[in-house]
């Protein structure tokens, strides 16, 4: 690494480390990562939790560390929504954890899903949600299981390795990677590079918060790319032929900032350099003195892109990195794979929608069942919290679309409110809500197929439970924001945003909270309102 340092750019000490050889914490999380690193809590889950039980485990390591390997406590039954702010963390907490097993780039085999079913069923009560990042969260695990699930998970290839904490989670990636007819480059190879390289090296396990990378060589960028730290997003170069263009900066939460293109060029082969560049900035110039302020989005608005380009290349590759073209907009709105689609070889992908993610372990046994009968071996699940079988040979299909939506997904038959629909995990399962989602969300489906059974445009509703934005409440054509209306739950309302071919944070309708009660009421007359007013071809954040 080059010895020159650019200049703190504030007065205040930010925490980072470039400026810091004694690295000194300034708040309890940094302070936490400095004790002990949460890579190494596994050790103590095998050999002292799994055997004594939840009551042995220290706070720190229950609602800190445990995350470095994919598990947080999950909220208590019973504990509305008002008191989510009132009570201390351990009053929420119950006894049983969220399991988060990360699938890059969103690639499950069928053995992989098969296991992930059986544990499902096994350990966790039948529970299974697709997230919109392209994990499976699986619930009601009991800490004494945690290392036979481990051993089953990783005698298949897949793993819960830093699937949450302040370290480089899931690296998203298009989920038609290498069969699309359309694909301009299949970045497959760099995401599998950088997770062999880099997830799990104790180099990036202390970042100043969690690290999100996105790579999609897909023309119809289908990653969410513009809310990634660090996205590879395909495109051409006019010389050097498909490769990716740089993106850097972007997160949403309670400060939405998309990410600024870096006006860089990177080839397929220099992918992993780049991504352990832009970690290695977050992880040395990072702010860590409040965790409000730590995403690398706020370094990035105070650098700006040219900076940060000059830093990476300067202090991090050591070499510049040729100037590319921004990638074309999206050809259509659409991003989720739904339906039935060719692929370059002549088989088939099979994209099918289960409602905001929520499918079962049972459900995902038999999904296996008919994934084997129909010769195919992948599954691949979206940011859309969608699932697409690859590789269906043409005599195979229709059988399969009839067996999958005997279970109740949608392939030909989707709507577009359950194509468009996500909602995060909610008051359910998770501490931080403060409203229920995902039942709200289904119910919301079902209402708006039934009052509007001809709405065809692409619209996109995303059902948040708390202002974290987990299920992207700013880039929804409809964004729904959990928040309490005179005591009663409801919904703060953000209009307008989008990602692709309308990228941009929509605008919060102050002072309009819609209570859970008349959700589908309003939802449906705004639609109304576009689909009469919209021009030809317009879409509902144009
Ligand atoms: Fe939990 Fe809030 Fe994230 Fe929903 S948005 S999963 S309620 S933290």
């Amino acid at each position: 690494m080059a010895q020159t340092r650019i200049a703190p750019p504030a007065a205040k000490p930010e925490g980072q480390w470039a400026f810091d050889p004694e690295r000194t914490p300034l708040n309890g999380n940094e302070q936490l990562k400095q004790a002990d690193d949460g890579l190494h809590v596994r050790e103590r889950i095998e050999t002292v939790y799994a055997l004594q039980g939840f009551d042995s485990i220290p706070a720190d390591d229950l609602r800190g560390r445990m995350r470095w390997w994919g598990l947080y406590t999950q909220r208590k039954p019973g504990i509305d929504g008002g008191k989510t702010a009132t009570l201390e963390p351990h009053e929420l907490d119950d006894s049983y954890f969220m399991l988060r097993v990360r699938c890059d780039g969103g690639t499950l085999t069928l053995r992989q899903l098969r296991v992930v079913a059986d544990i499902s069923r096994e350990f966790g009560r039948d529970t299974a949600d697709i997230t919109d990042r392209q994990n499976i969260q699986l619930h009601w695990i009991r800490v004494e299981d945690v290392p036979e699930i481990w051993r089953r998970l990783e005698d298949v290839g897949l793993t819960t390795l830093e699937a949450c904490g302040d370290v480089p989670r899931v690296i998203l990636g298009s989920p038609v990677a290498g069969v699309a007819a359309d694909e301009i480059i299949d970045g497959t190879p760099a995401i599998e590079e950088i997770r062999r390289r880099y997830i799990g090296d104790p180099a990036f396990s202390n970042l100043p918060r969690k690290f999100k990378t996105a790579v999609s060589g897909s023309p119809h960028q289908d990653v969410a790319h513009e809310i990634n730290d660090v996205a590879f997003v395909g495109v051409v170069h006019p010389e050097l032929g498909p490769g990716f263009d740089l993106w850097v900066g972007g997160a949403l939460s309670t400060n939405p900032m998309l990410g600024k293109r870096l006006g860089a060029f990177v080839t397929l082969e220099q992918v992993p350099d780049v991504w352990v560049g832009v970690v290695s900035i977050f992880r040395d110039y990072g702010y860590r003195r409040l965790r409000t302020r730590a995403r690398l989005k706020f370094l990035l608005a105070d650098w700006g892109p040219d900076l940060f380009r000059e830093v990476l290349e300067r202090e991090y590759l050591g070499y510049a990195l040729s100037d590319g073209p921004a990638p074309p907009p999206p050809p259509t709105g659409h991003r989720d794979h739904v339906g039935v689609h060719p692929q370059k070889d002549g088989r088939f992908y099979v994209g099918a929608a289960p409602t905001v993610g929520r499918v079962s372990g049972p459900l995902l046994a038999t999904l296996a069942d008919l994934v084997e009968a129909a010769g195919s071996d992948r599954v691949q699940l979206t940011t859309e919290q969608k699932l697409v079988v690859l590789d269906v040979a043409a005599d195979r299909v229709d059988a399969l679309v009839a067996g999958i939506e005997g279970l109740g997904l949608r392939v030909r038959t989707a709507s577009t409110f359950r194509r468009g629909t996500i909602a995060c995990t909610g008051i359910e399962f998770c501490k931080l809500a403060i409203v229920e989602t995902k039942a709200r969300a289904t119910g919301l489906v079902d209402e708006l197929e039934r009052r509007l059974p001809t709405f065809e445009q692409p619209i996109t509703i995303n059902v948040n439970g708390c202002p974290n934005s987990c299920a992207r409440i700013q880039t929804a054509d409809i964004g729904l924001k959990g928040a309490l209306a005179q005591g009663e739950e409801g919904y703060q309302v953000h209009l307008g945003g989008g990602l692709g071919l309308t990228s941009g944070l929509g605008k919060t309708l102050r002072g309009l909270r819609v209570p859970s009660s008349e959700l589908p009421d309003y939802v449906e007359r705004v639609t109304r309102r576009f689909d009469e007013q919209r021009t030809e071809g317009e879409l509902f954040a144009q």
